[in-house]
């Protein structure tokens, strides 16, 4: 059978961040050219923002505008339908109609590939059919796709043990293109010259050591500039930085237990119980949640976790973000809390 190589656009928003070293392996194994969308930009929010419903979140709107500028360019779009990834917990359901949403929104719109992964209704053979169905979508066969799943596990597993000592974030995956997104160094890595804005100043040398817990989506922590660079801005004014992948997940899991109920969103105790792992040790000196507007979840688990930092006299801040969010406003809190958290420290 004479395979059909696609020219595959993946949306670099929502899941890439969590999962794109599987799946580009994955897809570029079975033959397909993936084109990554370029990082966010203003135009790229601008599209995502005139095509999605009002009520849909940020990071959901920045998606339709990954996809949107993908449209044009290429074959067919990736967008899996994640339903869960884990046993008896739920992806956020504003995901799971993505493709369908997607098809109506986009005009000329391409074939959507939407491989639906439901690890809670389907444990053992959740992911098998969802690999099996993309192959089938892409004209190879199962044999095929068994290879380039082993290919993409491995690849995934060693990234993920990169960034859990602290390796740069991205810089193991496989951008198309020369949109490569310069690497983030997080966990402890040199802060990045940067230019401090609004007066701003670092803390003092003294405080270089001061460690800040920064949890939130991925999708909104490591684009920067849906996200603003957060990690960043904290690395640069002297923080160190340490973020949930430098985390083991099963930390998390276990700081999840004194919860008097479990959460049953796979990203909400993630970050919960990062947080409460984190806020419980001493060289923490703060932490701060980074939120989307218009998210269920976030507005649930932001809520938990900002009452246990008080029960644990942890300082807290929450930034929530929306497309309307400026960026001055951002540093000057930032600016404030680790003068805070210094002034702390000293004392
Ligand atoms: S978890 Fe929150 S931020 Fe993520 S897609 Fe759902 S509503 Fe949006």
């Amino acid at each position: 059978m004479k395979v059909k190589h696609w020219r595959l656009g993946v949306p670099r928003a929502l899941f890439y961040y969590y999962y794109a070293p599987w799946w580009e392996t994955f897809l570029e194994n079975l033959g397909a050219e993936v084109v990554v969308s370029p990082p966010t930009s203003k135009e790229i929010l601008d599209l995502g923002v005139g095509l999605a419903v009002a009520e849909a979140c940020l990071p959901v709107k920045v998606y339709y505008g990954h996809a949107a500028w993908l449209a044009p360019r290429v074959e067919a779009l990736f967008v899996p339908r994640l339903v869960s990834v884990e046993q008896k917990s739920f992806i956020c359901p504003k995901l799971m109609g993505l493709p369908d949403m997607l098809r109506a929104a986009i005009k000329d719109c391409p074939p959507v590939i939407a491989p639906t992964v439901d690890l809670a209704r389907r444990p053992k053979e959740g992911l098998r059919a969802a690999i099996r169905a993309t192959a089938r979508a892409l004209g190879a066969g199962n044999r095929e796709a068994l290879q380039a799943a082993a290919l993409a596990g491995a690849r995934y597993r060693e990234w993920l043990a990169r960034q859990r000592e602290g390796g740069p974030y991205l810089g193991n995956s496989v951008p198309v293109g020369n949109w490569e997104q310069p690497p983030l160094t997080i966990g402890g890595g040199a802060p990045v010259d940067y230019p401090l804005k609004h007066g701003s100043r670092p803390v003092a040398d003294t405080d270089i050591s001061l460690a800040v817990g920064i949890v939130g989506h991925s999708y909104l922590l490591y684009d920067r500039y849906l996200g603003m660079d957060i990690p960043g801005k904290v690395a640069r004014l002297g923080g160190r930085v340490v973020l949930p992948e430098n985390i083991d997940p099963t930390l998390g899991e276990a700081a999840c237990r004194q919860l008097p109920k479990r959460l049953y969103w796979t990203l909400g105790r993630k970050i919960m119980g990062t947080a409460l792992h984190l806020m419980e040790k001493e060289e923490i000196a703060g932490l701060i949640h980074l939120t989307a507007f218009g998210c269920g979840p976030d507005s649930l688990v932001g809520d938990l976790a900002e009452r246990y930092a008080h029960r644990l006299g942890k300082p807290f801040l929450l930034l929530t973000l929306d497309e309307q969010t400026g960026e001055a406003g951002v540093a000057t809190r930032l600016e404030a809390f680790m003068d805070m958290l210094s002034r702390r420290r000293s004392a």
